[in-house]
């Protein structure tokens, strides 16, 4: 048989690309080599602005809905916020990304446990080789993840990744997450609910030791401490750092670096992309490519300014703290809820940053920036 659309990966990206263009009535295969429903290393944490992207019935998914935001400095002091309102869910993703695959499949696609193997041109398609046989197909969608086979065989190479360690352990937390800066050069670790218990984790894009800073982060805390497991995230810095594709082979999600280099949040902009790739592909099935790479022009807007906010909150991790309960959590609020954009945030930001940076902060600052201590912000 072959296929309209055959999509690699049933991860958010590819389940919401397979999802679309089975609903428009495109032939949809969709390659997956876990056995679903699959482990994959995530905090769930999904915002509450993603709600129009999901298919009916995702209620049902959620563990924690999350209405309080803590800003930690360090491990040594925090500052709080209630939201008053939803700002995220916490979901886990196995049985999310299981739903999101068989909302695709109602609709349509077909779900084949198989590894890509490799893929070449056929005439004027494509053919894909799995482990499980080969297909033919017009358009070919990789939304395998962060080391995606796909983007590697197109010859791309990912510049930004956020190495990152979590687990999961007893505790209670409810309706609230704590992000804690002033521990890793750039990046953060966050101790989010999951369900009845936790999970604890960190990321950074520095050389520092991680497992080491999570351990004794942990002890301090008194989190029973379990081995974490380890995982990249993909951010860009630029927009040539995320990468479409070729001709009609596209990419989706991790597999394009489709992450927020702030937060690391990637399933908002996966299930966000999966939509507009299939809009794409229906306005202009002969070059797909450049209708992608027009309609996707906002979500990269979003990454690159919340790239450009993740320089600056990071590097100034003390002012960035001590605009924390005035302006950092209420601004983490209105992103998650949709309300304003990184843009929106960058620029307006600036006026209440600069307020913050006094003569003492800007020392340290220059003695961080200068990388002669990490100690200096902690
Ligand atoms: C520790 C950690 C915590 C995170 N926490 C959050 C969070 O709280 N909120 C948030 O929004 N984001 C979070 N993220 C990021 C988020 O997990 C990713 O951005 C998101 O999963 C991207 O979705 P995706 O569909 O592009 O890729 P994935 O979810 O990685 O899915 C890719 C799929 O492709 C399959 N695959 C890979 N290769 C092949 C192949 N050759 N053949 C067939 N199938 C293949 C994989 O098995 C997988 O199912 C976190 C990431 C990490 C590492």
């Amino acid at each position: 048989m072959n296929w309209d659309v055959v999509v690699i990966g049933a991860g958010p990206a590819g389940a919401s690309t397979a999802y679309h263009l089975s609903k428009s009535g495109l032939r949809v295969l969709l390659v997956e080599k876990e056995k679903l429903p699959r482990f994959k290393l995530c905090a769930g944490c999904i915002s509450a602005r993603a709600k129009g992207l999901l298919p009916e019935g995702y209620e049902r998914l959620i563990l924690n809905i999350i209405r309080f935001g803590r800003l930690g400095f360090g491990g040594l002091k925090e500052t709080k916020v209630d939201y008053l309102k939803d700002v995220a869910y916490i979901v886990d993703r196995r049985d999310f990304d299981k739903f999101l695959t068989e909302k695709s499949q109602e609709v349509g696609a077909q779900l084949l446990h198989a590894e890509l193997l490799g893929f070449e041109k056929e005439g004027s398609n494509y053919r894909v080789y799995t482990n499980k046989g080969s297909f033919k197909t017009e358009v070919l969608v990789g939304a395998d993840g962060v080391h995606s086979r796909v983007a590697s065989l197109l010859g791309y190479k990912k510049r930004n990744l956020f190495k990152s360690l979590e687990f999961f352990t007893d505790g209670t937390l409810e309706e609230k997450v704590l992000i804690e800066i002033g521990l890793v050069r750039r990046g953060y670790l966050w101790v989010f609910p999951h369900g009845e218990g936790i999970s604890v984790g960190i990321a950074t894009t520095g050389k520092e030791e991680i497992l080491s800073i999570l351990k004794e982060y942990s002890y301090k805390k008194g989190i029973k401490y379990h081995h974490p497991k380890g995982w990249h995230i993909p951010f860009p810095e630029e927009d040539r750092d995320v990468h479409l594709g070729k001709e009609r082979v596209l990419l989706v999600g991790d597999a394009a670096s489709m992450t927020d280099p702030l937060l690391g949040e990637g399933i908002y902009y996966a299930l966000w992309a999966g939509k507009l790739l299939s809009e794409s592909l229906l306005m202009n099935p002969s070059k797909p490519l450049e209708a992608y790479r027009k309609v996707l022009k906002p979500l990269i807007e979003e990454l690159i300014y919340a790239g450009k906010i993740a320089r600056l909150a990071y590097t100034f991790q003390k002012v960035a703290y001590k605009m924390g309960k005035e302006y950092v959590l209420q601004s983490f609020r209105s992103v998650l809820t949709g309300e304003k954009g990184y843009k929106e945030l960058y620029w307006k930001g600036w006026i209440s940053f600069l307020k913050n940076l006094t003569a003492e902060k800007l020392s340290s600052i220059l003695r961080v920036h200068e990388g002669r201590h990490y100690r200096g912000i902690a």
